[in-house]
């Protein structure tokens, strides 16, 4: 018998394909050394080509997962992925808020809200965007929005890497702690630069962009890393900083599979 890891809950949907949701964040989750644990919020029909369609579970059955876990083996961090409706977000904040979990409690909580798949197809019915605004920011430790993302959130088209901190500035207004703005797909950037702050302390971490069409999953896997850190001990800069290291080396790795967009690459 060995030591009890720790452990980071996944709230989020499965990707049938296997290179994103739920299953990039348990296989994240293992990689870095802690105990998965889920609550399954919608069921995708996909592959490397694009989502299908989606059914999501009911907002009971998401609640029901969250409290029978944490009630038992303890959650040391949280993070959201897909949540589809604005009934299952609004059931997660009143969830998360019962057992403990999100700013300004015990367990830190990581919001990668998610809304469309690279594809454009949509991941979250569109009356649910106000609901991850009002219900979900503000009880975000760190809020890991992709440039799409921040534009479906604030109005601000991100062109250019000086826009970022207004970005970020904007989002800071819903109420989380610290935002992450993901500069990944800055287009004609030959860097990657993601913008991370509290509003006080401003931190740019600057990364090697790779030359790949493969990089199904990554916002899941960086988010399910730093979450993975979170759970370790770590404080959000850290967390995020080694998080940034492991995508990166995810992303150097990434596979074709399938017809279309191959996966990040947990092997290595
Ligand atoms: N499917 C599920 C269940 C997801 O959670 C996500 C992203 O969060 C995706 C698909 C889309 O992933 P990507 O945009 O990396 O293709």
């Amino acid at each position: 018998m060995t030591e009890t890891p720790k452990t980071a809950l996944t709230i989020a949907g499965s990707d049938s394909g296997g290179g994103a949701g739920i299953q990039a964040d348990l296989r994240t989750f293992f990689a870095c050394g802690v105990h998965g644990l889920t609550a399954l919020t919608a069921v995708t029909v996909q592959n490397s080509v694009g989502v299908h369609g989606f059914t999501e579970i009911p907002a009971d059955v998401v609640a029901a997962q969250i409290e029978t876990v944490a009630g038992d083996m303890g959650v040391n961090a949280a993070k959201t992925g897909m949540l589809a409706t604005a009934e299952i977000i609004a059931t997660v904040a009143a969830t998360v808020d019962a057992v403990g979990i999100g700013r300004g409690r015990r367990v830190p909580f990581v919001v990668d809200p998610v809304a469309a798949s690279m594809h454009g197809d949509p991941l979250l019915r569109e009356e649910a965007l106000e609901a991850i605004r009002t219900e979900l920011l503000p009880r975000a430790t760190v809020v890991t929005p992709n440039l799409d993302e921040v534009r479906l959130l604030t109005g601000i088209s991100v062109t250019e890497e000086t826009v970022q901190r207004e970005a970020a500035e904007a989002l800071l207004a819903f109420g989380p702690q610290w935002v992450l703005v993901k500069g990944g797909h800055l287009a004609g950037s030959t860097r990657c630069v993601d913008l991370l702050s509290d509003g006080t302390h401003v931190v740019e971490l600057e990364g090697r962009r790779y030359d790949t069409p493969h990089t199904h999953g990554g916002g899941d896997t960086l988010a399910s890393a730093v979450t993975a850190h979170l759970a370790k001990g770590l404080g959000v800069p850290d967390a995020v900083s080694v998080g940034k290291r492991f995508i990166e080396r995810c992303v150097a790795e990434s596979y074709p599979l399938g017809q279309g967009v191959g996966p990040v690459s947990p092997f290595w």
